[in-house]
Order: C-alpha cells, then structure tokens, then sequence
C-alpha cells in the first residue's frame, strides 16, 4: 500500500550548510517518482529545508502536546505547520528514554500533530533485554495499542517506523526473519485499531539502514519504507538508500 517511504531523521544534526546536501537529495528524488522522499532536519532548519526543496517531505522530529502556551523550549504542531511541516515523527526512543515519554504522551503528540494537519510517522520499538527475554512482540504491540493516534486515520498520512532500540546507531539490524515477524505482528495490531484502514497503513523499518543492507530490508513483506539517521547525513549515501527501494 503506498509508495516506498524513505525518511532520512537528522536527530540533533545540522546547521544551514547542510541545506547543500537537501538540494542534492531533493534533485535526485526527481529521479525516483516511485518512491516517496522526506527528510526531518532540526526545527531550527525546517523553513529553510521547505524553502531549499521542492518534491521531498518536510518533516519535524517531535511535537508538543499543546497549540501553544508556557512551554519554553517546546514547539507546537502548528507552528511546525506553518514553518512547512508536512509531518512529524512521534515517540522516536531517544525521545521516550531521555525525556520520559510515556505511550500516552506519545500518543497525544500524534493526536495533536494530526489535529494540526501533519502527518505523523509514530516510533515503536523493544530493548535488547526485552528482545532477549523474548518479549520483543509483546512489547511493540502494547505500545503500537497504547501510542497509535485515536480515531481513524488516514493511510497516506500516518505511518508507523518499528526501531529496535539495540539496532539504532550501532550497525547491528535484525535478522530478516525477526524483522518480518515484528512486521506482521504491528499490522495485526493496525488492523485490530483501524479496521480495513489498518491495512494501508505503512510499516517503516528503522536501526542502521544503510546503503549495503537497504534492498535487503526493504524486500521484506510489511516493509513499506526506511527511516534512517545516521545515512541520511550526507546526500550519497542517503540516496543510495532511495534507490535501493526504486
Ligand atoms: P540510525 O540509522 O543512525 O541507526 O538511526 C535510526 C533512527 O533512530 C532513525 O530514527
């Protein structure tokens, strides 16, 4: 369901002298029309990426539960809006672990950005201690039931990225096989929530996508698109990863 999406996540990366490896991704996508591009730089860069780029995604990295208010430091999903967001991710693990955030915040984040008219790619993922207590399913089901945005949704803006903690930033990915598995068992949870628009919904795999096991990952049944960090650093290897799902 859906085009290939491939989201390059700069985390804290990024200052305007990367705009020059936007441009460059934004050209090469023109050569992709089958696969669907975006990146989420830093806030700090989110107008300048819409306005350096014409045909890849905008996207921001988290978002306050609130329009607005006595929130300092935080940004809203209407002001990622209309700095031109087209989306935001949700419940990356950096941002459940460092700044505490429960499926329940995460899922009013994604609520809030929905009600804004972003999309929202939505992060789940296990430890590695509860992979090896064998709780990898049971885990990510219960947080795909408890962080999902409320009501229905619509497939072409609501993606959900499965990154296995212990995969993110260190070169080890899961085992096609685990991958599959973990895959199936979110669609069975999107369906039981959503019903039939559960179907449309598309997987992300995410955790050391890089260049050499990109077609490997992305040949996986359930797996609609990568989103990938460390690789989306530089224009090469990124697009290298936009060609692997051509
Ligand atoms: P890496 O691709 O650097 O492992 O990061 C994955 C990730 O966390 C993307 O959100």
């Amino acid at each position: 369901a859906g085009l290939p999406y491939i989201v390059g996540n700069w985390k804290m990366n990024g200052t305007r002298a990367m705009l020059n490896e936007v441009r460059a991704i934004d050209r090469a996508a023109g050569r992709f029309p089958r696969v669907q591009v975006a990146i989420a730089p830093p806030a700090t860069l989110i107008y300048r990426t819409r306005d350096a780029a014409e045909i890849i995604g905008v996207g921001g990295q988290d978002c306050h539960v609130q329009e607005s208010g006595a929130f300092t430091g935080d940004i809203s999903a209407p002001m990622l809006k209309d700095a031109g967001a087209d989306f935001t991710i949700v419940g990356h693990s950096e941002r459940r672990t460092l700044h505490g955030e429960s499926d329940g915040d995460v899922q009013a984040k994604a609520d809030a950005a929905i009600a804004a008219g972003l999309g929202v790619i939505l992060c789940v993922g296990e430890s590695e201690a509860q992979r090896d207590a064998g709780e990898a399913e049971s885990v990510v089901a219960a947080q795909v039931a408890a962080s999902c945005p409320q009501g229905e949704q619509a497939p072409e803006k609501f993606s959900v990225a499965y990154e296995p903690i212990w995969a993110i930033g260190t070169g080890r990915v899961p085992s096609v096989e685990d991958v599959a598995a973990m895959h199936s068992a979110i669609r069975a949870k999107l369906v039981e929530l959503y019903g039939d628009s559960g179907t449309g919904v598309r997987i992300l795999y995410g955790g050391s996508v890089k260049a050499e096991n990109a077609a490997e990952l992305l040949s996986v049944p359930e797996v609609g698109g990568a989103l990938v960090g460390g690789a989306s650093l530089s224009a090469e290897s990124f697009l290298s990863i936009v060609g692997a799902a051509a």
